[in-house]
């Protein structure tokens, strides 16, 4: 959650609770193996009106955690798919997961594009 355009993210930053948010997902069985399932430290998620070193202290705290998460693959696409708006997860802060989901739109874009370039002709000959 990075400082500027994220002002919502402070203020909506009442930390849901970790665990039952994931176990009402019946079909990501990853989430058994998270390492965060306990989030004492309460690392993931900003509590409002969390300075910004401090937030940055407690999102690289957090990421550290996901670096040793053995479902960081999971969590992350898991995070991208829904998309989960607040907190780190899969080892990206919220801005970061939108920076992603932004780079694969543009993607998905190109190749629409390039694909319907290169149908055209193709269609058009045979
Ligand atoms: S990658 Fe991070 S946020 Fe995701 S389950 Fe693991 S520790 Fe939790």
């Amino acid at each position: 959650m990075l400082q500027p355009s994220h002002q919502s993210l402070q203020v909506a930053a009442v930390p849901a609770p970790r665990v039952p948010v994931r176990d009402r997902n019946q079909d990501a069985p990853w989430h058994t193996e998270a390492v965060c399932r306990r989030d004492e430290a309460g690392l993931f998620f900003a509590p409002s009106k969390e300075p910004t070193a401090s937030r940055l202290s407690r999102e690289e705290a957090a990421k550290r955690v996901c670096a040793r998460c053995p479902v960081m693959v999971e969590c992350r696409e898991h995070a991208l798919l829904q998309p989960e708006p607040y907190g780190v997860w899969g080892g990206l802060t919220a801005a970061e997961r939108r920076v992603v989901l932004a780079r694969r739109r543009r993607r998905e874009v190109e190749l629409k594009k390039a694909a319907h370039t290169s149908a055209g002709p193709i269609a058009a000959a045979g």
